[in-house]
């Protein structure tokens, strides 16, 4: 459960609010000055902030809060609709803003929101592991090419494109890139013929307990070498 700190000298505004979070199942607590906020702030999961206070501005605290370690998520309420107050708020550090007049049941859905976006749920997924080490390497001294530990028997051609891709992970290379990098000038080779050598490496990766899907085909413009991200799909 979500405990809200409203701090707000307007005891009307205060109690609706107040009655709205606890109707949802928070509980709150109201300051009606900063001094009073200062004390009652450790508690907080989120803050409702008056800017308008009778002892100064609700900035101030904002500012304050700041340097704590562990501070509540914060939204500021104003009667004032001025873009630079807005900007300000934000700015300073507070999650969002609302301007007076406003509904409780409002204020009451931003409260969740930015709850949410502070607390990550406890059962989210976990980052995948990164892909490492590269699971095709080429060293072209040798001119040998392994795929997840296993040699590639290859022939000229398609050693020379599968060094060029893996080369530079990520990278789009055009076929008439490629043709020029493997073939070189004085060659009339054509795009099908780049895209025959490619099934052709593809069908020795895979052999080799590799996965084909490395050499990604860019529709419209080339090949690349999966960068170690799942393949999007490219428009034409
Ligand atoms: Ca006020």
């Amino acid at each position: 459960m979500s405990h809200v700190l409203i701090v707000e000298d307007e005891p009307a505004i205060a109690e609706s609010l107040s009655f709205a979070l606890r109707r949802d199942g928070f509980t709150v607590d109201v300051a009606g000055c900063l001094s009073e906020a200062e004390d009652k702030i450790g508690r907080a999961d989120l803050m409702l902030l008056d800017l308008m206070l009778p002892d100064g501005s609700g900035f101030d605290l904002i500012v304050r809060t700041r340097r704590r370690s562990s501070r509540p998520a914060i939204i500021v309420l104003s009667s004032r609709d001025d873009e630079a107050d807005r900007v300000a708020a934000l700015e300073t550090g507070s999650d969002d803003y609302v301007t007076k007049p406003f509904s409780p049941r409002e204020v009451v859905a931003r409260v969740r929101a930015v709850l949410r976006r502070a607390q990550p749920p406890a059962d989210a997924t976990p980052l995948p592991e990164p892909v490492s080490p590269f699971p095709i390497s080429v060293d072209s001294t040798t001119r040998r090419a392994l795929v997840a530990g296993r040699l590639l028997e290859l022939t000229r051609v398609e050693f020379d494109l599968l060094a060029c891709l893996v080369e530079d992970p990520g990278r789009v290379y055009t076929r008439a890139q490629l043709i020029d990098r493997v073939w070189g000038d004085g060659f009339a080779i054509t795009d099908r013929t780049v895209d025959s050598h490619v099934k052709g490496l593809r069908k020795k990766v895979l052999e080799a307990g590799g996965d084909p899907n490395l050499i990604e085909t860019v529709r419209g413009v080339g090949y690349r070498m999966a960068a170690g991200e799942p393949a999007e799909a490219e428009a034409e």
